[in-house]
């Protein structure tokens, strides 16, 4: 089984359909990776803050030297981290992450969030998460989104990333990237589901060029891991009436459903999980088309409820 793909603005082909690393744990990581891949998956999102590339670069170089798939016929996806926003810390931390996976280039390279934090030096702690001291101190950058963007097309030129992305972004930070950027964006990572269908961001967005990735696909699922009030607050996707009576019509799951929802709108999805037989499952998400009545209906279902807010992270006061 394979991912259709899609066409990136950088003209790299990217699969519609990856596979997300956060939340994975260190133990398992390496086999969850390795079978993945066995599974058919080529596109991984990793990033920094998952704490878990060196595993991740494990699992691809088993996978690489049984022979299952070439370093070439892999998309790897990773982030830069807040506390590596200044122009000098970038590509260092570029090459870190490199050499956790093993790798000698990223397919895709995306600022995580665009918040800038102070500088947390690796050998101190890492990942270093949001707060300097490791505990609850937050401090700010002076960085700008432009100043870091600057640093990401280097990284192009260098070679050390074959296209670059933001994550996180909303329509006017996106705006501002486009004033400056002389390497225009190639994604735009955000949450979206259902519940948070974004549409006025998707439709700029794709009119601007840069395929969607959908994070969360699964709305609240991914955050129960996390025992996240909001998540507990609505009620799972997946047992939603509407979704699993698309499911039963179209014999499907209704992760299936989820996936498809975004994909067949050109809209990318990173799904997790750590069973194989499920991993095939949500693979196979494109095999199948919702009709106009099922689009019509999930239409109907936003909340505009977001899970993966930075202020989870941190104390409101502290932005202001
Ligand atoms: P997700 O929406 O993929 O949901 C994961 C949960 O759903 C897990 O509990 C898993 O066991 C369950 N699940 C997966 N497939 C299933 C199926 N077919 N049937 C039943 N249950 C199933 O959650 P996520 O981890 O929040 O998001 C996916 C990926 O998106 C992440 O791993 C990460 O790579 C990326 N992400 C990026 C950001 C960002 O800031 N850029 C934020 C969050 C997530």
């Amino acid at each position: 089984m394979s991912s259709p793909t899609v066409k990136l603005n950088s003209g790299y082909e990217m699969p519609l359909v990856g596979f997300g690393l956060w939340k994975v744990d260190n133990a398992t990581c390496a086999d969850t990776v390795y079978n993945a891949i066995k599974a058919g998956y080529r596109l991984f999102d990793g990033a920094c803050d998952y704490g878990n590339e060196k595993e991740c670069g494990e699992g691809v170089a088993r996978a690489i030297k049984d022979g299952l798939v070439k370093r070439e016929d892999l998309f790897i996806v990773s982030k830069l981290w807040q506390t590596f926003h200044d122009e000098d810390k970038v590509e260092p931390i570029t090459r870190r992450q490199l050499a956790d996976w093993q790798v000698d280039y990223f397919d895709l390279f995306l600022i995580h969030f665009p918040v800038a934090l102070e500088y947390v030096d690796p050998s101190v702690r890492y990942p270093p998460g949001w707060h300097y001291d490791g505990d609850k101190e937050i401090r700010w950058s002076k960085a700008t989104n432009q100043e870091t963007w600057g640093a990401m097309e280097k990284l192009v030129e260098k070679g050390l990333a074959r296209s670059i992305g933001v994550s996180n972004y909303q329509a006017q930070t996106l705006y501002d990237t486009f004033k400056y950027a002389k390497i225009r964006p190639a994604t735009l990572q955000v949450e979206l589901h259902p519940y948070l269908q974004q549409t006025e961001l998707v439709r700029l967005a794709k009119a601007e060029g840069l395929v969607v990735t959908a994070y969360s696909s699964f709305g609240p699922t991914g955050f129960l891991e996390l025992d996240m009030d909001r998540a507990k607050s609505v009620s799972p996707l997946m047992e939603h009436d509407a979704i699993k009576a698309m499911a039963a019509k179209h014999n499907k799951t209704p992760a299936q459903v989820l996936l498809r929802w975004a994909t067949q709108r050109g809209i990318a999805v990173i799904p997790k999980t750590s069973r194989p037989a499920v991993m095939s499952q949500n693979l196979d998400c494109c095999s199948f088309d919702l009709d106009q009545e099922d689009m019509d209906r999930i239409a109907k279902m936003d909340l505009n409820v977001k899970f993966n807010k930075p202020t989870n992270y941190f104390p409101t006061e502290k932005l202001w």
